[in-house]
């Protein structure tokens, strides 16, 4: 674990190498907005393809779905986030800034010496505001804030083109309640039968009170959530429940190659969990900020469905098609921020060497933005550029590679040693004559020769 690894050295490599850029920058730049650079583009992208592949193309129980951010409008009242989808809000009463009580109060509680035992996440509104006063907790200016009071983070936005004829609807707060809207749709459409899942990937949006904390917390992130549906009569949930916590485990630790050390599960008290969920858990991932949620897996119930129908009036129940059983199906819901996930990866991967500086990110081969590099030797020089381009050009169908013919061979690895490149591929005067190439390691900096013909073979087993 990089223990002095902190927030701003991975957003200054993140900005300087293209990963992740402030939002609208050169207008002054929006709070908790973010950009994603080519390399950024390219991370997002291998981990949602993983996500994809290991959760819903490899499960014959799993399927797809993409629905919009814009729903009826209804569908957000019978989810419950009109009326509460909040968070707490105080305000600075000298700089009016706006911050979340809870994390006031989590801040205030670290820097005790003996803080009182404490879960601030079982506080209501109510306890938030008494804890504040007697404590005289302040902001993280120094001022005192005002009681706190719910704020409902939602986005509203108005559909029509004449003023005064204008509906509201919001920018979708999450992507599960698509899933639980198109659930008799999926049933009409498709062969599936109990238990089944439905996931998807998609943006999401939240009036975040919090700034600061780079891409863990944006008003604008993007979701990959399941919905996975079953028979409780059938399926015992605590069986299934764990089997959803081993594939979550098992996908940040093997398909993200993240150190185990690093993860940690919390389960949600009976005051902290949601009314309509039975069980709630959350894995968190060490931050340089601390241990925070990365991932939520919840037992729902049948709430959402059973919500819709009153809503709605349609029939959201399953036929068993043995049985003849009709019932309304209950589900398990992991849900996770793929920018959360992306992050994670950036301070997993972080490693630097500080009696050779040189920085690292250790990315599994297969995550990284571009597995290899092709350099030649010298630019000035047609024969070794010519070669090179050819090397390029056999390489670029089969996987991400990067061209880069500035300064000398050692600044070249230094460069791709800090956006995790695995591979770089020399091709030097000896390629002329014998045909072969350098290829050395990101992790050991070791060079192994290879001869073109195999060098497809060679990077194909390393990747
Ligand atoms: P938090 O307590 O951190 O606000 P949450 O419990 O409200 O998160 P969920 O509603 O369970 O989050 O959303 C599922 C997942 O979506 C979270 O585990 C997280 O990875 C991601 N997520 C939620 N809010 C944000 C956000 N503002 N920015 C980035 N990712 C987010």
């Amino acid at each position: 674990m990089n223990e002095q690894l902190t927030l701003e050295t991975i957003t200054a490599l993140a900005k300087r190498r293209g990963f992740v850029y402030q939002t609208s920058e050169i207008y002054g730049g929006l709070a908790s907005s973010y950009d994603y650079g080519p390399l950024g583009t390219e991370l997002l992208r291998n981990i949602k393809d993983k996500w994809w592949q290991e959760m819903i193309r490899k499960k014959a129980d799993m399927i797809g779905l993409d629905s919009q951010i814009l729903l009826h409008p209804q569908t957000w009242v019978a989810s419950g986030h009109v009326a509460s989808f909040t968070d707490p809000l105080v305000e600075d009463k000298v700089t009016h800034k706006r911050y979340r009580a809870d994390h006031l109060i989590e801040t205030w509680l670290a820097q005790q010496p003996n803080p009182p035992k404490l879960v601030v996440e079982e506080m209501d509104v109510a306890a938030m505001g008494a804890f504040i006063a007697e404590n005289k907790v302040l902001s993280p200016e120094g001022n005192p804030v005002t009681a706190p009071k719910e704020f409902n983070i939602l986005f509203e936005t108005a559909v029509g083109a004449i003023e005064g004829e204008k509906s509201k609807v919001y920018l979708r707060g999450e992507t599960a309640q698509g899933i639980f809207t198109n659930f008799r749709q999926v049933l009409d459409s498709s062969r599936v039968k109990l238990p089944f899942g439905i996931g998807q990937i998609g943006k999401s949006f939240r009036n975040e009170i919090t700034t600061g904390q780079f891409v863990f917390r944006t008003l604008e992130f993007e979701q990959a959530e399941i919905e996975y549906f079953f028979d409780p009569e059938q399926t015992d949930w605590h069986t299934l429940f764990e089997e959803w916590q081993q594939r979550m485990w098992h996908f940040v630790v093997n398909t993200l190659g993240v150190r185990e050390e690093n993860l940690r599960w919390r389960r949600h008290s009976d005051k902290e969990r949601s009314h309509y969920s039975r069980e709630t858990f959350d894995l968190d991932y060490r931050f340089p900020f601390g241990f925070k949620e990365l991932w939520g897996v919840a037992y729902r119930t049948d709430y959402d469905l059973q919500q819709h129908i009153q809503h709605s009036g349609a029939k959201l129940s399953y036929k068993d098609p043995f049985s003849g059983k009709t019932f309304v199906p209950h589900v398990i819901e992991p849900a996770v921020g793929i920018n959360r996930l992306f992050l994670m990866l950036l301070c997993d991967a972080y490693w630097h060497d500080a009696e050779n500086k040189r920085t690292v990110l250790r990315f599994k081969p297969d995550l990284a933005p571009y597995k290899t590099a092709v350099f030649p030797l010298l630019r000035n020089k047609p024969e070794l550029v010519q070669k090179a381009q050819q090397v390029y050009e056999a390489i670029a169908p089969h996987h991400t590679t990067t061209w880069d013919d500035r300064g000398n061979i050692g600044k070249r690895y230094y460069y791709q040693d800090e956006i995790g490149t695995p591979f770089c591929i020399t091709i030097d005067f000896e390629t002329l004559e014998d045909n072969s190439v350098t290829v050395r390691h990101r992790d050991t900096t070791a060079q192994d020769r290879v001869s073109i013909d195999q060098l497809l073979n060679y990077l194909q087993d390393q990747l």
